[in-house]
């Protein structure tokens, strides 16, 4: 078993223990594997062992390696912060963006996702630690964003994302992704059809498994250290 092999399996090992200290199904957690600064060939690799979906942060890196990547069908999520002259590529070229923050990306990207293409998968990026630098709409933001979200042709709002503030707080980050789980079950009783919790990545993930993440969203740990 080569090196991606092995750690893909400690990742599902990792996810199995997390899921079975909560009482939940393995199954309800998948695994985005974060491949921003990793050459082609690596994620190539990855895809050969099993691994589907990719998330890239950048767009211009994104797109060389979607077109070395072409034969594969790999789905592909745009997790990048979002600049409004890069949203017609998001439309164009992923299966799902989930660092949406603001109306008017919204309203770029049901504009120029193309006729014939399945919806764009959606979530909202909110800044859960109302940090100052940090992409995303604040807790209070995210419902009126959802309903607009939840409205708007070629898109499909699937749910909610998250990078809790970096912290060696162990009581910091669960507190975070409580609160991700407080929001993203509010909006489901308000009858949005989100089933998407996007939180957890390498260092964190076990945490947020606990807190009711559907989705995980592993680089260093999957691939090894960025370049
Ligand atoms: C880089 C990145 C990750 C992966 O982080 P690791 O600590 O390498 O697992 C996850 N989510 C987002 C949005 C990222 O930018």
């Amino acid at each position: 078993m080569n090196d991606l092999n092995a750690k893909l399996e400690n990742i599902n090992a990792r996810i199995t223990l997390a899921c079975e200290k909560v009482g939940r199904h393995p199954g309800e957690v998948c695994v985005l594997a974060v491949s921003k600064l990793q050459p082609a060939p690596k994620i190539r690799q990855l895809y050969a062992a099993g691994q589907i979906a990719f998330g890239e942060n950048y767009i211009q890196e994104a797109l060389q390696k979607q077109a070395q990547l072409d034969d594969l069908d790999i789905e592909w999520h745009f997790i990048g912060p979002i600049q409004s002259n890069k949203t017609g590529d998001i439309a164009r070229h992923f299966q799902w963006v989930q660092s949406v923050d603001r109306e008017k990306i919204l309203h770029r990207l049901s504009i120029q996702r193309m006729d014939g293409q399945p919806d764009l998968n959606v979530c909202l990026q909110v800044n859960i630690d109302r940090e100052e630098q940090k992409s995303g709409a604040l807790e209070e933001e995210i419902p009126a964003l959802a309903r607009i979200a939840s409205t708007l042709p070629g898109l499909k709002l699937r749910g909610l994302m998250a990078i809790p503030r970096m912290t060696n707080e162990n009581s910091d980050i669960l507190r975070s992704f409580q609160n991700m789980q407080k929001l993203f079950s509010q909006l489901r009783r308000e009858g949005l059809p989100l089933d998407t919790l996007s939180m957890g990545m390498s260092a964190d993930f076990e945490q947020a498994i606990h807190c009711g993440s559907t989705m995980i969203r592993v680089g260093t740990d999957l691939f090894g250290r960025r370049a």
